[in-house]
């Protein structure tokens, strides 16, 4: 078994290339799964197995999780493979039996982020503790809660910390379940730059088809980790059984991803361009689809106006909007010149889907 100082070693490693992989099922169902998928893990990069025991579930009446009965199967499971453990902490008493059970690596997640007293709880018990912690971002979009929550944790003597990216919930119908911010990301990491950053694919994607595409990303941006919900039988799994894969899929996964290597000032150069750019496809992704909502709204307004006969051009409001966006432009380190441009082109095609609603309906 590791000891602390090695684990602290490890932590340290993972600012290198070779992500960290942190695999298991969503909750730990009975000793024999959690021994049977630990089991199948082995032939995978992961090296650490995940477990929750305490299922914190948006909606009453589902499975809660075994409790503290499924340490001991995660204690087994360590004993059998050799690999670390991680669970969920929530409360000051899951943060003292999972201690008590020599957990490696606690995490705090997603809802708990969101609640400065129940992290503070969490960082009081863990106080001093060399285990590894990491903090899920909170639910909603939020970088100060989750920076909040980093802080409360260094400032609990924590010195082994990490953060995962998770995805955010939102009220729109999306393809992910809850949806990946990148940038909010990089702006935590550009914060605390040290600060182990892991993409949990699973619980953004919420099915297992984007699964290998958000690990690309993610290694794209130099993440550091993996964390990917695993199961020897997923579609039966007790929860998030949509969005588990086998340990078998995560190993072809994990051999199909480009990981990208640092070794020398070249290939560093390269690492920082690729990563530059990962932002930037990002952020040109988002702008399509923000333009694509842009020219829904116009619909509603075409058809609204459809109803009225009212004229599809409408000059005043459309001088007003080009005022403000040249303002907000300049604010923005953007040349009126290029405002004007952009708001023309989104003015054209919004008029042509407007007149398109009111002659041909
Ligand atoms: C989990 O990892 O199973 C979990 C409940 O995650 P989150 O806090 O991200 O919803
Ligand atoms: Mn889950």
């Amino acid at each position: 078994m590791k000891n602390n100082e090695e684990l602290r070693n490890w932590l340290d490693a993972f600012g290198l290339s070779h992500p960290l992989v942190i695999a298991g099922p969503c909750s730990a169902e009975t000793e024999k799964q959690v021994l049977k998928i630990a089991h199948q893990l082995k032939d995978t990069d992961a090296t650490v197995l995940r477990a929750g025991i305490w299922k914190p579930r948006t909606r009453p009446g589902n499975f809660e999780g075994v409790g503290a009965l499924g340490l001991k199967w995660l204690q087994k499971a360590k004993e059998e493979t050799g690999m670390f453990i991680a669970t969920e902490v929530a409360n000051a008493v899951h943060v003292d039996l999972a201690l008590q059970h020599d957990v490696d690596v606690l995490w705090i997640g997603a809802r708990s982020t969101v609640s400065p007293f129940i992290v503070q709880e969490i960082a009081e018990a863990l106080r001093g503790t060399d285990k590894i912690i990491l903090v899920k971002n909170p639910v909603n979009p939020d970088l100060s809660l989750w920076l909040g929550a980093v802080e409360r944790l260094y400032t609990a003597d924590i010195k082994n910390l990490g953060v995962i990216h998770r995805g955010f919930s939102t009220y729109e119908k999306t393809r992910y379940r809850n949806i990946p911010e990148w940038q909010l990301a990089v702006d935590l990491q550009n914060r605390f730059p040290d600060l182990p950053l892991i993409l949990d694919p699973s619980h953004i994607a919420g099915r297992r088809d984007i699964i290998f595409d958000l690990c690309q990303t993610a290694l794209d941006l130099n993440y550091d980790g993996l964390m990917v919900e695993t199961h020897h039988n997923p579609d039966e799994a007790w929860s998030d059984a949509k969005q588990q894969i086998t340990p078998e899929r995560l190993r072809q996964i994990m051999k199909d991803l480009r990981i990208r290597k640092v070794m020398d000032d070249e290939a560093e150069f390269q690492n920082e361009l690729n990563k530059l750019r990962t932002q930037i496809d990002v952020i040109d992704h988002q702008l399509i689809e923000t333009l694509g909502k842009r020219m829904k709204v116009a619909d509603g307004i075409g058809t609204l106006k459809k109803t009225k006969n009212v004229a599809v051009l409408q000059n005043k409001r459309w001088n007003e909007i080009l005022g403000k966006m040249i303002l907000e432009g300049e604010q923005n380190n953007l040349s009126e010149e290029f405002v004007l441009r952009l708001f023309k082109a989104i003015h054209q095609e919004s008029i042509a889907h407007q007149e398109r609603i009111l002659n041909h309906r």
